[in-house]
């Protein structure tokens, strides 16, 4: 099995490439993650974009209006809940860690919010650390795919780290990412353009179906 995980990276990064850029600023991609659940990525842009316009710095996110906040962000899904978060990020950041965003899962996952998904993003875009994020698209591709039988982000996050080495783990959020906005749908996969489709459980499931 680990040898096929390794495989289907393989294929995934000769189709994708890397495009993602590594070493952003870490408060950016906090934030951005942050803005980004339940949300395009388009809308995250526009809303991060618009967010550090009027408020360039943690300082004035973390001195700003709560009011002020949401009507920056307000066309973006729950961004009354966003904006209290993204003003307590910055407090406790200005606070404790003299504005510095952590590069450290057990510190990150201490702040307002933060889960391990966000905090594993943070590390892998922001520091270049190995870390495995698991969104909807990394849970649903690796069940599908057969890698992994598991019911929750977390299990699969911890499913993951122990079928590959940790070499392999920045790899991972990207590709099936990229792969799962593109091709594996959450509804109605693309499985006859797909490039992993011989190493999948779902295609050769439906293929015997037909
Ligand atoms: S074959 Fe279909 S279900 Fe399997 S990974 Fe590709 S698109 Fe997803």
């Amino acid at each position: 099995m680990r040898q096929s995980l390794l495989g289907i990276i393989a294929l995934l990064k000769r189709r994708y490439g890397r495009s993602f850029h590594r070493n952003e600023d870490p408060f950016y991609v906090l934030i951005f993650t942050v803005l980004s659940a339940r949300n395009r990525d388009l809308q995250t842009y526009k809303a991060a974009s618009a967010l550090f316009k009027r408020f360039p710095s943690m300082r004035q996110l973390a001195a700003a209006k709560i009011k002020d906040i949401e009507n920056t962000i307000k066309f973006i899904g729950l961004y009354r809940q966003k904006a209290k978060r993204v003003k307590a990020i910055s407090r406790l950041l200005l606070q404790k860690y003299e504005c510095r965003v952590p590069a450290n899962m057990e510190k990150l996952l201490e702040l307002p919010g933060v889960g391990r998904k966000t905090a594993s993003c943070v590390l892998i875009y922001a520091f270049n650390k190995p870390a495995i994020a698991v969104d909807t698209h990394v849970h649903r591709i690796s069940n599908r795919l057969g890698v992994v039988k598991t019911r929750t982000p977390a299990q699969t996050e911890a499913a993951l780290m122990s079928l590959l080495p940790k070499s392999r783990w920045l790899d991972i959020n990207e590709l099936f990412v990229k792969h799962g906005q593109q091709v594996c749908l959450p509804i109605k996969p693309r499985c006859g353009d797909c490039s992993i489709k011989r190493c999948c459980n779902y295609f050769a499931a439906t293929k015997t179906a037909l």
